[in-house]
């Protein structure tokens, strides 16, 4: 039978992070903050004494688009920093922290599975090093201040039909999405309507990821716009005086956390934003640590290439000025089967030519990021047990025809052995050429609707981008307002490169059609809501949590 995520990673013998950090990082205990014997953050005055060192290469791993097959980004990320390493390369893995809502909801774990995981599993899955509580209470402390204000005597001219500042919980709770607050007299404040979203979704997640320091940090928490006075005019967190002491709030957690794959290789895991609403990548303090830690960083984007390689490029490398060196498009036989039009229950059976037909999908996306984006790439074809030796070929050979590497990786069966020649693959993609600053979907100063429009014709293949009456008043205003510079972040369903999450393959000549805007002016962008996005995830039928117990040894069962 095979063996569950848990009980190999049980079987992993994880090493004492002091000693990890001094043996492969060189950084000595006084640098680093310990949380128990295998994580630990590593001190951000250490981190900026590094300012100086030379940069390792940044590799972003990403996918085609998302099919409930699954493609596999954080397993192939962490196979791949497994492999660098046992060849012999010093490759430093930076990846986003998972939530804990969805652990006992639908998807698990988000630790990477099979022989490609990071530990120690069961912590990183829970409560880790507390990230998440404290953005949480950044994020809530500012919700109380808001309502306090306005029931303190309102200075500020706060509209309570527009306040946008809603609370957040790490937990999939559909009950709390709309709700009222200030019920039950004078003494509990002005009753309004309010709501909660998961963790994931706050602003201040998104802000913790794009800080650069924890004066950007602050400076950021600052500017978010939390409700609008009766004349439309925004009303910030610093206008309340709130974002000081939510940086006082953030200041451990904005320190990368150390942890370590089940080989023992150095694994940054920090900061976990959604992929729809924000940007769905790691903190920017990881991925620089790992760059000057590691001759190569590995890191992942969230959902398939349109979105979350578009959100890595367009708005975090142009914030940061990072420079990828390669980008690994992860996919999967199954996966192409599905968007060439088998449905989930006959993909155990080969069938090359819905495989064949698939492809449509893989050549978009790798389209997108060598001619669109300018990086060079190779894919990584992550091997599943049912994958028959002709799919495997075929795609090999289609992938080779069109001039780009490609390397068919087992690292979710065999680990890092399984996943060298994807590595070799990768340092000699990263050899061919210095990095440079990839191409950006639209420039700076173009307008919001420019942006999106640009964007959706050459990411989506869209013919043309309409909005709601309301979306389009509100971009208009923020365009005038002095937002008009600020990258956008398009929310829409990571299942189809339209916003019909049945549309497989690759469709074009659609339209993208903008339900909503909502101004993210602390993150630093705004966000074009496209089709239905859920900010507060709810249960399945039978939640994983019924699955999962605890002997009286403490040993925990049912976690993945
Ligand atoms: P992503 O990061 O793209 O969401 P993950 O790497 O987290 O994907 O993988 C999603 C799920 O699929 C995990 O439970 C993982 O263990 C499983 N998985 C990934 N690759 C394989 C594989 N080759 N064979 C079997 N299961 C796999
Ligand atoms: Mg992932």
């Amino acid at each position: 039978m095979a063996l569950h995520d848990l009980d190999i990673a049980r079987r992993a013998t994880l090493r004492r992070i002091t000693d990890l950090a001094r043996e492969r990082l060189g950084i000595n205990e006084a640098q680093l903050v310990p949380y128990g014997h295998h994580k630990a953050k590593i001190a951000l005055p250490y981190l900026q004494s590094l300012t100086e060192r030379p940069d390792g290469q940044l590799i972003l791993v990403t996918a085609t688009s998302p099919t409930p097959a699954g493609e596999g980004k954080t397993t192939t990320s962490i196979g791949l920093a497994d492999a660098m390493n046992l060849l012999g390369h010093k490759a430093v893995l930076a990846l986003r922290e998972p939530s804990i809502g969805p652990v006992f909801g639908m998807k698990g774990g988000a630790a990477g599975g099979g022989r490609a995981q990071v530990g120690p599993m069961e912590d990183i899955n829970l409560h880790f090093t507390g990230d998440f509580h404290a953005i949480a209470l950044a994020h809530n402390l500012l919700a109380a201040m808001i309502d306090n204000h306005i029931h303190q005597g309102n200075a500020l001219g706060i509209d309570v039909r527009r306040v946008f500042w809603r609370r957040v919980v790490d937990m999939n709770d559909r009950a709390l999405r709309q709700i009222t607050v200030g019920l039950g007299g004078p003494g509990n404040g002005y009753p309004r309507e309010a709501g909660f979203d998961i963790v994931a979704a706050s602003e201040v997640m998104a802000i913790f990821c794009l800080a650069t320091s924890l004066a950007d940090l602050k400076a950021r928490l600052g500017r978010i716009v939390v409700a609008e006075t009766r004349d439309r005019q925004p009303v910030t967190a610093a206008d309340l005086k709130a974002h000081g002491a939510m940086a006082v709030l953030l200041k451990d957690a904005l320190a990368p956390n150390l942890v370590q794959t089940l080989e023992n290789n150095p694994a940054l895991l920090h900061g976990g934003p959604f992929g729809n609403i924000a940007h769905g990548c790691n903190s920017l303090i990881a991925t620089r640590a790992a760059l000057k830690l590691g001759d190569y960083a590995i890191t992942e984007a969230g959902f398939g290439a349109d979105l979350g390689a578009e959100k890595f490029i367009d708005i975090k490398c142009r914030l940061a000025g990072l420079q990828p060196s390669a980008a690994v498009l992860v996919t999967t036989v199954r996966a192409l089967k599905m968007h060439g039009g088998v449905p989930k229950d006959a993909l155990g059976s080969e069938n090359l030519a819905a495989l064949e037909q698939g492809m449509a999908n893989l050549d978009r996306h790798l389209h997108n990021l060598r001619e669109g984006f300018g990086l060079p790439c190779v894919v990584a074809i992550n091997h599943f047990v049912t994958d028959t030796d002709a799919e495997i070929a075929l795609l090999q050979n289609r992938v080779a025809l069109r001039g780009v590497p490609c390397a068919v990786s087992r690292h979710w069966a065999e680990g890092g052995a399984g996943a060298t020649d994807l590595a070799r693959a990768v340092v000699a993609l990263c050899d061919q050429a210095p990095p440079k600053t990839p191409r950006f979907s639209y420039a700076d100063a173009d307008s919001l609707w420019d942006k999106l429009t640009q964007l959706a014709r050459t990411v989506y293949g869209a013919a043309r981008v309409t909005a709601s009456p309301e979306a389009e008043a509100r971009i208009a205003q923020w365009q005038a307002q002095g937002w008009g510079h600020l990258p956008v972040c398009v929310a829409k369903t990571q299942y189809s490169f339209s916003t019909d999450p049945k549309l497989l393959g690759a469709p074009s000549g659609h339209t993208l059609h903008v339900r909503e805007a909502r101004l993210s002016a602390g993150a630093g962008f705004v966000v074009m809501v496209c089709g239905d996005i859920m900010t507060m995830p709810g249960l399945p039928v039978h939640p994983g949590a019924e699955g999962m117990d605890i002997d009286d040894a403490g040993q925990v069962t049912g976690l993945y």
